[in-house]
Parts: C-alpha cells; structure tokens; sequence
C-alpha cells in the first residue's frame, strides 16, 4: 500500500467556536495519546485498527485505568505456572499487550512506535494472522477483540475467590487450602473487567418471524458485537422509516460508482421486513407446518460503541464469482439517530404488540463459534 503525506489539518474536524470568556486549553500530545505506528511489513490494517481502539473512549478508560495490569497478569500467571510445576516463557496475553500498547501510547514519547510484540501475540492467538500477509482490518478487528475477551477470561482476570471460612473441625489441609491464583475455576462466571470488556461493543439484536397464515410470531435475540451492512438495497420504495426528516439525505442507491448510498438507507434495509417465500419458509409451531413468513430484524439494546461492516463483496448471480462495489457511502459524522432502527422505535411505529424475551447478559465473545445471520455477528447461541 502505497503511504501518501496527508496534511493532517485536512482531516481534523474544525473545533467548535468558545464560548465568551472560555479558555482554549493547549494539551501536549502525550496526553492525547498522539502516537504513529511503523508497520511492519503489510501491517496498516492492524495499525488502523489499534489506533481506532487507543482513540476510542470507553476502550481508553478500561485500560488507562489499568483494568488489566499487564505486570499483575504476568504475575499471575507466572505463579499459576509456578504451582503447576510447568516453567519456560509464558503464553503471550492480548490484554497485556494492548495495555502495554496504550502505557507506550500515552507515555510521553512521540517516537514511532513498533508493535512487534503485539504481533506476536495477535499470532499465537489467531494463526490465521500469522505472517505479513495483508489482511482485512474488520477481520482482525473481530479477531483481536475475541483474543481480548479470552484474556480477560484467564484465571488472573478472574475475581479472586471468596474467603474460606474456618472449619468448625480441622480436616485435612487439603479441604482447607484456599485456591491459588492461576488454579482452574471451572463454572465461575467470568470476571467484572471481561463485562466491562465485552459491554463496549456488545448489543442485542432482535429477529422477529411472523406466520403470514395464523399470524404467530416467535422472537429471538442474540448478542452481536458488529452488523454487517449490504449495499444497494437502500433503495427500495417500500423501505419503512424512508420519509421523515431524520431519514438521511442521499438515499439513492449507487451500487457501482452511482450515486452515494447513505448509511442510514444501509440501516434502513437492514431493518426492512423480508419476505421468506418457497424455499425460504419458515416452520410454523402453531401451524406445524412450513408456511410463508415475514422477517424484521431490529436493535434491541445498542452497545455502547456499535462496529458497522459494509458488505463490499457480493457473488454475481452466475457462478461463484464475487465482485467488490466500490460505490461511495455517506457516513454521517454526526447526527446519526440509531433510535429509528431500535426494535422499541419500530415496534411503536408499527403498532405490533410486543412479547419480549428478556435479553440475555453480554456475553463475554470466545475465540470461536461466530456465526452469522443476516449480517450479525453473534456468540451466543440461538435462545
Ligand atoms: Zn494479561
Ligand atoms: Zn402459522
């Protein structure tokens, strides 16, 4: 990838104007945790990527206030190790590397920072990875953030474990024996900072299918942690929510090189109702049988940062070729209202009385198991 200087004031949004009286506060860089990246090879995909994650607030506040010590993990670790009789160099950890990553971010030091360390890590946790290979950087997004929450999930992550209370008659030590740090604590529920982890980018989608003979609706909602967004179909006519003032302008649809797409006819599609006909019916409990059925799917609770993917990359009707649209998107850098593709947004404009099943937990994503259903990404199980 050819690298071009960019004027950096070209990019940078023009601040807001003071108020009377108010004072511009000139903050170093260091504590802006202003810092390049030197790649290592073909590695702008993860450098964009980390430097998205140093810049995102709610990911800043986990590790700036050191909700994952790399120097206490490795402790841990090492006297997990220890007590287990194993020795040699430990497994490398991704919430240690990114809270190094974010120390040397915010350290002061505006030198060019090689994250050879991180790729290491990223490496032994995705092999996939492995090498200086391009790769896409919504792939290794999901990659990295699911090799994140499996650290989180390590027993160093994990709460320490409740007090053993004096036994009213000595036992053998070993029913006394409070457990060591890195020992097996099979059942326990993961710990606070892998649901504060997985609480930045974990929403519920809800997908409503609906008999279009008796009428019977069944509800499911899954975790996601992005949703991924087809491209040209923004445009279609019977689109609800496509008039209104908060609709978005530039609603055409340009599927190769036309007119820009909005991202918000992107979210409108997505939370169109579909037809599911011929092959594509649905089981009907109430029915019990295969019947035609209607499909809406629908947000129904947002996370706090929300990862959209737009799906470049379509297969052509004949054979399997895939081809890239290279259309434009408009992206709103403000203003996106999400609430109209929220499920209470159209379940009220829609008059459909509402049976809710209650959401589940954030779940804590693995590093395996993804599957997809109509663009989500989910790690849950289908309820
Ligand atoms: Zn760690
Ligand atoms: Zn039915």
């Amino acid at each position: 990838m050819a690298l071009e200087r960019v004027d950096v004031d070209v990019l940078m949004p023009t601040p807001p104007p003071l108020p009377e009286g108010g004072v511009q506060l000139k903050l170093p860089l260091s504590l802006l945790g202003l810092r390049g990246l030197n790649n290592l090879g073909q590695t702008c995909f993860m450098n964009c990527i980390l430097q998205i994650l140093v810049h995102c607030p709610p990911v800043a506040r986990f590790f700036l206030s050191d909700r994952h010590n790399r120097h206490v993990c490795q402790m841990r670790r090492r006297q997990a190790q220890s007590d287990s009789g194993g020795d040699g160099p430990l497994k490398p950890c991704l919430g240690c590397e990114m809270d190094a990553i974010f120390a040397a971010c915010f350290s002061g030091t505006q030198a060019p920072l090689s994250p050879h360390t991180f790729i290491h890590a990223m490496w032994c946790s995705s092999e996939h990875f492995a090498g200086y290979e391009q790769h896409d950087a919504h792939e290794f997004l999901v990659a990295l953030l699911a090799g994140i929450y499996s650290a989180m999930r390590q027993p160093s992550c994990l709460p320490p474990p409740p007090p053993v209370p004096a036994p009213l008659h000595p036992g053998p030590a070993s029913l006394t024996r409070p457990p060591s740090l890195g020992e097996s604590r099979g059942g326990q529920p993961a710990g606070k900072a892998c649901e504060e982890m997985s609480s930045i980018f974990a929403g519920v989608l809800r997908s409503e299918v609906r008999c279009e003979v008796c009428g019977h609706r069944s509800t499911k909602l899954e975790d996601f942690f992005d949703i991924s967004l087809e491209l040209g179909r923004g445009s279609s006519p019977t689109a609800p929510g496509a008039s209104g003032p908060a609709a978005g302008g530039g609603g055409a649809a340009g599927t190769s090189g036309g007119a820009a797409e909005s991202l918000e006819a992107c979210l409108r599609a997505f939370t169109t109702e579909e037809q599911l006909l011929s092959e594509e019916r649905c089981w009907c409990s109430s029915c019990a049988a295969l019947q035609d059925a209607s499909k809406q799917m629908s947000i129904e609770r947002l996370p706090n940062v929300l990862c959209l993917q737009l799906k470049r990359f379509r297969q052509e009707s004949r054979g399997k070729q895939t081809s890239k649209m290279d259309s434009f998107v408009q992206f709103p850098l403000a203003s996106l209202n999400m609430y109209r593709y929220t499920s209470a947004f159209l379940t009220a404009r829609d008059g459909k009385g509402r049976k809710t099943p209650t959401p589940p937990p954030p779940a804590c994503g693995g590093g395996g198991g993804v599957a997809r259903e109509r663009g989500a990404r989910r790690t849950a199980p289908p309820l």
